[in-house]
């Protein structure tokens, strides 16, 4: 299986295969990418990129161009739920630069696709097809065949299985998805900045925090739009989808006793959609052969340390390093797998026990609230929480060892 250079399928065009792409073609790879969607587009929603992923996107050449779409807050605050009391848990902006050595953003997920599909058009202008729907795949000595929905197929040396959640690749190589329900419901919703009074138009990213329920709240697009998601406990299940649209009379009702801030907002938001949080266990291997996985097909995560795309992008640069340093294509995927392996499952798990932190109980007595977030969020605690994610450069970090 040593070759040189081989041609590299990537199934799904969203930001973990657009990242990959990138890294690829600009380390020579002939690279192929199949997107279901007969156009590129991504949900009209937010995205924050902390500085580990603007490490990997200047390295691929499309930070300056995010910088100019991005907002850029100037700190992430804690705001009580019902009191609105504010803390400042972090300050962004410069110190994030001069702590980590990039910026963190926040971006409107359309313009993240836009600039890496942009990065990749421009580095290979043919690599990118849309409207190419994978239900199957097969590998053999030869190579590795796609089969698409139109009865097509396509054939490289190597497939990254990059179609997210749902993903086919992942299933054709593990079996059925064993998705369990969280018990928590995401509402999302982008608002016009200048719908909101001055008081909530800030540049600030903001984490409201409750008992059963928390807020995340940042601007996007150099502060003309503003990103709100409310993430509930409820036990009813439902889709999980971008895209199930709900009513804000259902969403106030979840946030009933919430700061008038927090309903000014839902008030605002044109129209609230809906998505049912769902948890995947890890898998204890990515790579089968000539195939690999990356982004949420095999780490799937809650979004509470907003690293999941990030993560995706992560995937993308080491991958790229892997192959280009190891000719063995299965050897190249295992590298990179072991090389990520720990860091992504560290994210699964941080992030679904932040639901404990931003729900906690203690939330709902004002005997106990103010106590409990100055403890939960001292500067000792966030560095210990958050510290190892931002200083994470995968353009430097070793590859993976590989076992004998
Ligand atoms: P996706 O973005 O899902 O892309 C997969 C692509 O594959 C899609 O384009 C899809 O159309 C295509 N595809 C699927 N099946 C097929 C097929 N059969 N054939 C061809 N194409 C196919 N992450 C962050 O880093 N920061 C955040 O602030 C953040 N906030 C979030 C908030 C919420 C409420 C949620 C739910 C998630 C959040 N995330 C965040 C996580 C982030 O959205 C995902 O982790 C990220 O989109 C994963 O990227 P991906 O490329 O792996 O998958």
């Amino acid at each position: 299986m040593s070759m040189s250079k081989p041609r590299i399928l990537i199934a799904g065009g969203g930001i973990g295969g657009l990242a990959a792409a990138l890294a690829l073609i600009r380390r020579g790879f002939d690279v192929q990418v199949y997107e279901q969607a007969p156009a590129l587009k991504e949900v009209g929603a937010g995205v924050q990129v902390s500085a580990n992923g603007m490490a990997v996107l200047e390295d691929l050449g499309v930070a300056d161009r995010l910088m100019e779409l991005a907002a850029h807050p100037e700190q992430r605050q804690i705001r009580m739920w019902n009191t609105g009391q504010r803390w400042t848990a972090f300050d962004l902006g410069s110190i994030s630069v001069s702590t980590y050595g990039h910026p963190y953003v926040t971006v409107y997920r359309p313009d993240l696709l836009d600039a890496l599909a942009d990065g990749v058009r421009a580095a290979a202008p043919s690599a990118l097809h849309l409207g190419r729907q994978i239900v199957g795949f097969d590998q053999d000595d030869a190579g590795v065949t796609l089969r698409f929905r139109d009865g097509g197929t396509a054939h490289g040396d190597a497939l990254v299985g990059a179609d997210g959640i749902h993903s086919v690749i992942r299933s054709g190589l593990y079996g059925a998805d064993q998705a369990e329900f969280t018990g928590l419901v995401a509402w999302r919703g982008v608002i016009p900045m200048d719908s909101l009074p001055p008081h909530l138009a800030q540049n600030v990213s903001f984490n409201w925090v409750g008992p059963g329920r928390h807020v995340i709240q940042y601007p996007l697009r150099a502060g003309k739009l503003m990103n709100f998601v409310g993430i509930v406990e409820r036990t009813d299940w439902l889709e999980e989808s971008w895209n199930t649209p709900g009513t804000h009379d259902a969403m106030k009702a979840d946030f009933e006793g919430w700061h008038q801030d927090v309903l000014d907002m839902i008030d605002a938001i044109p129209q609230p959609y809906l998505w049912a949080l769902k948890l995947r266990p890890l898998l204890p291997t990515w790579t089968r052969g000539r195939i690999t996985l990356l982004g949420d097909a095999c780490h799937a995560t809650l979004p509470f340390l907003a690293q999941g795309a990030v993560m995706a992008i992560e995937d993308g640069l080491v991958l790229a390093r892997a192959l280009e340093e190891q000719p063995d294509l299965t050897s190249a995927f295992l590298s990179y797998e072991a090389a990520r392996q720990a860091r992504t499952a560290r994210i699964v798990t941080g992030s679904a026990e932040n639901t404990r932190r931003f729900h906690n109980p203690a939330l709902s007595d004002p005997a106990t609230a103010q106590a409990y977030v100055e403890r939960e969020w001292t500067p000792e605690r966030l560095r210990e929480r958050y510290d190892w994610i931002y200083r994470y450069d995968a353009t430097t970090v070793p590859l993976g060892e590989l076992s004998a």
